[in-house]
């Protein structure tokens, strides 16, 4: 068996929903909204299902989506993309992550990732022979520093992988963090793979910028998006990378080993969406910004430390600031199982010298069932503290 992946863990997120259905316990682990999504999307799949093709489609993706993500960067982050060249739509951001790291690393290349880290990227940087070289953050601010970054440097640094927004802290890379970053990656001629699937899930009238506008990195940045994250579908695993020809030409020949293509009818939905006006924008991430503020103020009112969530659809909740003398595994496990909660820790998003203080719960849910678990935590505050 693959060493690779023999010996993992199932993912964090697959345990503690599996948990949650085995306990019946409320869900607020695996990132996933509970609404059904955007009506007029859905029915666009629908007809595409029944009156389009369903055969298929361009190993690069169809071109009517192709030219939506154009167009809809040029016209929400200023980005020019050649639809023609520089897209390849994939399914999910997990396979453009998969198609980027196989087509740009190669063995022996070292890559750098920062923890807390998405659970793909180590492991796929791995299967391509590549060998990852952690940098760790540290909360409340979970900060990058160019001495960070520049410390685990050296000639065989191929590539970094960025997060931004980013899960699970939910902070965003600032304007100091991206310049030290585009500088440190121009000095020494690295390769971005920015995982930007939560672009636009930005709050308090924040604006989300990519790695990719900063001087010197166009040509050397691969930015990840999820049509899921967009459109809070995330069981539709509709995704996309961008980056300069010669590179989008690499991560296709990947890509069509890996999946070669994405349902076609999904693809005519997400480029009608993607079209949608800003209105559209502005009014999910307004109602996402509510449920945020819902939970974090019946949490902070319960006794519990909230840290800021400017990002995501994840709010996270520091242990002993909040007096919980346990670590964020024992919290969660325990949580699920006597409280009725799922939570997610921090600590799976670490490889090595994790943060055990912190878990993360999701706040894309409906009103009462952030007020029923918000209950159930509180009571559980008092009995773990
Ligand atoms: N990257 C990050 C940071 C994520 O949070 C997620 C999913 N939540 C993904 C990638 C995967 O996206 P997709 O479902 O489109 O594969
Ligand atoms: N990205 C989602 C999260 O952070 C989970 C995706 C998955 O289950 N792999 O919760």
């Amino acid at each position: 068996m693959n060493p690779v992946f023999a010996d993992l863990p199932t993912t964090i997120f697959e345990e503690m929903s599996m948990r949650a259905r085995e306990t019946g316990a409320i869900n607020l682990g695996q990132g996933f909204p509970d609404a059904g999504g955007p009506e007029d999307v859905r029915r666009a799949a629908a007809d595409a299902v029944m009156s389009g093709n369903n055969q298929y489609p361009p190993m690069r993706g169809l071109p009517e989506l192709r030219g939506a993500i154009a167009d809809h960067y040029a016209a929400h982050q200023q980005l020019a993309v050649d639809s023609e060249r520089e897209v390849v739509v994939t399914s999910g951001a997990t396979e453009a992550l998969a198609a980027s790291i196989l087509a740009l690393v190669t063995a022996g290349d070292e890559v750098i990732i920062v923890q807390p880290a998405y659970d793909a990227y180590a492991p796929l940087v791995r299967q391509a022979g590549g060998i990852p070289r952690f940098v760790t953050t540290r909360p409340p601010g979970w900060t990058i520093t160019a001495e960070m970054v520049e410390t685990v440097i050296t000639d065989r640094t191929r590539a970094i992988v960025l997060n931004s927004p980013h899960n699970p802290t939910a902070t965003m890379l600032d304007g100091d963090e991206l310049t030290l970053l585009a500088d440190i990656c121009v000095a020494h001629d690295l390769i971005a793979i920015c995982d930007e699937v939560w672009e636009h899930l930005v709050f308090d009238d924040a604006a989300h910028r990519s790695l990719m506008t900063m001087p010197g990195m166009r040509e050397r940045t691969v930015k990840i998006g999820s049509a899921g994250k967009i459109f809070s579908l995330t069981g539709w695993k509709v995704g996309w990378a961008i980056a300069t020809p010669p590179v989008a030409d690499a991560i296709a020949k990947a890509h069509q080993f890996l999946t070669f293509t994405t349902a076609p009818n999904l693809q005519t939905a997400v480029a009608y969406g993607l079209g949608k006006d800003h209105d559209y924008f502005t009014a999910m991430r307004a109602g996402y910004q509510r449920s945020r503020d819902r939970l974090a103020t019946a949490l902070g009112d319960s006794g519990f430390a909230v840290l800021p969530s400017a990002a995501t659809y994840f709010l996270s909740v520091d242990l002993p600031a909040s007096g919980i003398g346990i670590d964020d595994r024992d919290f969660a496990m325990r949580l699920v199982a006597d409280a009725g909660v799922a939570v997610i820790p921090v600590s799976a998003f670490f490889e090595s010298d994790p943060v055990t203080s912190i878990v993360r719960l999701c706040f894309a849910k409906a009103d009462d069932v952030l007020d029923a678990a918000a209950e159930r935590l509180a009571k559980a505050r008092r009995t773990f503290g």
